[in-house]
C-alpha cells in the first residue's frame, strides 16, 4: 500500500555476480531442481549462492496452499518426479555441501503429504554426501504423526517447521495452518526423534505482531522443545503480498536474541535478513554416522 514504511539502509543489499553463483545457478538448471531461495523470492538469493549454498525445494514448484506472505506459486501440482532425490544428492555432491537444507511445497494432493518424498530425499543425499548434515524444513503434514516419523525414519540431524508468527496474526499470514498444529508438529518431532534429532523453527518479524506476543511465541517453542529459533523482518515478495507493518531495527533483533538465549534456545538467529535457511551451516553439529 501507499502507506508502506520506506525499506531502511540496513535491508537494502548490494547484488554482487560471482562465478560462484553462476556456476550455482547453472548447477540447479541442469539438475533440474528448484530452490526456496528463487520460487520465494529470498532477498538473500545473491549472498547465498555466491557462497554455494541453496535451500532445495522438493515435491514440485507448485503449492497446494497460498500462505500470504510467500511467493510459491499456489496451483495444482503435478505428479511427484521419483528421480528427483537422485538430483538433490547430486546436487549436494557438485556443491560440496557440508549441510543441506531440504523444504518442499505443501502436497495436501498426496495422502502422506509427501513425506516419503522427504524420506527418500534425505536417503539419496545421505547416501552420496557421506558426514553431510541434513536439515528439513517441512509443511504441517496437516499434524499428522505418522507423516512426521515417516520423515524421521531417514535421520535427518534437524527437523525444521516454522511456525511464522505470533498466534493473533496466525489466521490472517497463513489461513490454511494453526498455530497449534505447528507447535504439535514440532512436539511429535521431540517425541518420535528424541535425542536423535534437533528441533528448529522460525518466525517473521514486522506484521504488526508486539514484543510480548514474539516472547510468548518463544516460550511456546521452548514447552515443546524446540532447540533452535530464526528470527528476521518480514519482506513482501510482490504487491499482491501482506504489506510490512513496521521494519524492527537490528537492535531489537538483538535483544529478541538475547531473551531466546535466556530462554534456553541453544542456538539463535535474529537479524534482520536472517531467513529459515540462512547460515544454516553456523549451528555445527556433529553428522550422523553412516
Ligand atoms: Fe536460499 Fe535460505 Fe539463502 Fe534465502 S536464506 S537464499 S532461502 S539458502
Ligand atoms: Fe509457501 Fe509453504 Fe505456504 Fe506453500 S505452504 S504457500 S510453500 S509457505
Amino acid at each position: 500500500t501507499a502507506s508502506a514504511p520506506r525499506l531502511p539502509a540496513w535491508l537494502r543489499r548490494p547484488l554482487p555476480t560471482t562465478p560462484v553463483f553462476a556456476q550455482t545457478r547453472n548447477l540447479l538448471q541442469e539438475l533440474r531442481l528448484h530452490t526456496v531461495c528463487e520460487s520465494a523470492r529470498c532477498p538473500n538469493h545473491w549472498e547465498c549462492w555466491s557462497r554455494g549454498t541453496a535451500t532445495f525445494m522438493i515435491g514440485g514448484d507448485r503449492c497446494t496452499r497460498a500462505c500470504r506472505f510467500c511467493a510459491v506459486t499456489t496451483a495444482k501440482p503435478l505428479p511427484l518426479d521419483p528421480d528427483e532425490p537422485r538430483r538433490v544428492a547430486e546436487a549436494t555432491r557438485h556443491l560440496g555441501l557440508r549441510h543441506v537444507v531440504i523444504t518442499a511445497v505443501a502436497r495436501d494432493d498426496l495422502p502422506d503429504g509427501g513425506a516419503d518424498h522427504f524420506r527418500r530425499t534425505i536417503e539419496a543425499v545421505r547416501e552420496l554426501n557421506p558426514g553431510v548434515v541434513i536439515e528439513v524444513l517441512t509443511p504441517d503434514f496437516n499434524g499428522r504423526a505418522e507423516h512426521i516419523a515417516t520423515v524421521l525414519s531417514a535421520r535427518p540431524e534437524i527437523f525444521n517447521h516454522n511456525l511464522e508468527t505470533v498466534r493473533r496474526l496466525t489466521p490472517q499470514v497463513r489461513h490454511r495452518a494453526t498455530y497449534d498444529r505447528s507447535l504439535q508438529v514440532l512436539l511429535w518431532a521431540r517425541q518420535i526423534g528424541g535425542d536423535r534429532v534437533w528441533t528448529k523453527s522460525g518466525l517473521m518479524l514486522g506484521l504488526g505482531e508486539t514484543p510480548d506476543e514474539v516472547l510468548t511465541a518463544l516460550q511456546d517453542l521452548r514447552q515443546v522443545g524446540c532447540e533452535i529459533v530464526t528470527l528476521g523482518q518480514y519482506l513482501r515478495p510482490t504487491p499482491a503480498h501482506l504489506p510490512v507493518v513496521e521494519f524492527i531495527t537490528p537492535e531489537q533483533f538483538d535483544w529478541y536474541g538475547q531473551q531466546a538465549r535466556a530462554m534456553g534456545f541453544r542456538h539463535v538467529a535474529s537479524a534482520p535478513m536472517v531467513r529459515s535457511s540462512y547460515h544454516a551451516d553456523d549451528f555445527q553439529i556433529e553428522p550422523r554416522e553412516t
